[in-house]
């Protein structure tokens, strides 16, 4: 990948983000592969792609709390799906051009984290389908 455009790592702390050599430190490397460098994990290999526990699902970067358990659902595509964000500003969501395809990237509105994207053939009633990987999620269970 090219190189990011944020290189000073004394900035990014005062304003609670993190450096690059940091991240490394802080995120196993499945979750610098995706949370940084934007990968994708590969399909029905997640541990949340299933689960079925109640919760919410924080980001795995920086613990901003992104989506409830309640908007997930089996979409089948073999990645834990949500159609709708805890909150408006949890995530941010930007187009992306690459890999040949027209699509939207939904980013940890706190850190800019790479969750996943999101598709327009979601079952909730706005008609979103938040594909999500599930090394970026970090699911906190409700206390019964
Ligand atoms: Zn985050």
């Amino acid at each position: 990948m090219a190189d990011e455009k944020h290189s000073s790592g004394a900035e990014f702390e005062a304003c609670g983000a993190r450096s690059d050599s940091q991240w490394r430190q802080e995120l196993t490397r499945e979750q610098y592969e995706v949370l940084r460098d934007r990968g994708t994990e590969r399909p029905f290999t997640g541990k949340y792609n299933d689960c079925k526990d109640e919760g919410v699902y924080r980001c795995a970067g920086c613990g901003n709390e992104l989506f409830s358990s309640r908007t997930k659902f089996d979409s089948g595509t073999g990645w834990p799906s949500f159609f709708q964000p805890l909150s408006s500003d949890a995530v941010r969501e930007e187009p992306d051009a690459s890999a040949g395809m027209t699509r939207t990237e939904v980013v940890c509105a706190k850190c800019d984290g790479h969750l996943g994207h999101v598709f327009d053939d979601g079952p909730g009633p706005a008609g979103r389908r938040y594909c999500m990987n599930s090394v970026s999620l970090d699911l906190q269970p409700d206390d019964e």
